[in-house]
């Protein structure tokens, strides 16, 4: 998506959810705003894409879609307010160098890629969006995995204690280290999230995630979670503040 098209998406939904974030903001205890350290780009993931769909529900949703809606909306959130981001794909397409034949090395190449597009950033933080599946059809409820031990711990427990807060009362699950087996939070040195949103083999969450609002509601909730992430992270001795820490100042005030 780019920048223009994000009046399309962030509607008056997304703009009551972002209200509520700022009513949770609210809610903890004061501490000074401060903003990410200039340089700071948040790249957003959006997990597959192209001949590889990732997960399949029953129904034929490719979860490579899902995740692009979420992250589309997750990007005009975080730019709304005044994040630097990177949207590492904007359509339905494989991030494979022009080399790659087959199936297995365009997966190969566009994980290497999506890797390089992070390492070339000076001070990134990432967000991977993916959609969960499993055999058995009664799991559900989003999870949120972290890279890089307690760089991404504090942050995807944040963003796990939030998802609890504003969209599942009744999700149990905790914040986890990202297994061993997944290429790019596992080749990536920084500050890292992956949020496995829902169970796409569950049919109620299927038909959750499948909805626009519910969407934008996981990426508000993810974009709020980031913000106070980086308020945390940036009420250090020695973070440098900048001009995007006046935008915040409404929310906490
Ligand atoms: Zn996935």
């Amino acid at each position: 998506m780019t920048k223009s098209g994000f009046w399309k998406i962030l509607s008056l939904g997304a703009l009551a959810l972002l209200a509520l974030l700022g009513f949770v903001l609210l809610r903890r205890p004061a501490a000074a705003p401060t903003a990410a350290p200039a340089g700071t780009v948040v790249v957003i993931d959006p997990g597959h894409g192209g001949e590889d769909g990732g997960a399949v529900a029953a129904d034929g949703t490719a979860e490579s879609g899902v995740n692009l809606a979420v992250a589309q909306r997750l990007d005009a959130i975080l730019t709304f307010w005044g994040r630097e981001t990177l949207l590492l794909r904007d359509r339905d397409v494989s991030l494979h160098s022009p080399d790659a034949q087959t199936i297995r090395q365009k997966k190969v190449s566009d994980l290497h890629n999506r890797v390089a597009a992070i390492g070339a950033l000076a001070d990134p933080r990432v967000i991977s969006i993916h959609q969960n599946s499993f055999p058995q059809a009664q799991y559900h409820g989003a999870q949120v995995f972290y890279a890089n031990g307690p760089l991404g711990q504090p942050w995807a427990k944040r963003t796990q204690d939030n998802l609890r807060t504003c969209l599942e009362p009744e999700n149990r699950r905790a914040e986890k280290p990202i297994a061993h087996d997944v290429y790019l939070m596992n080749h990536i040195a920084c500050p890292a999230i992956l949020v496995e949103c829902g169970f796409l083999s569950n049919p109620e969450e299927l038909a959750r995630l499948k909805d626009p609002s519910y969407q934008t509601a996981l990426a508000a909730v993810i974009a709020g979670s980031y913000l106070q992430y980086t308020n945390e992270e940036g009420a250090t001795p020695h973070a440098p503040q900048d001009e995007t820490g006046l935008l915040l100042h409404p929310v906490w005030e």
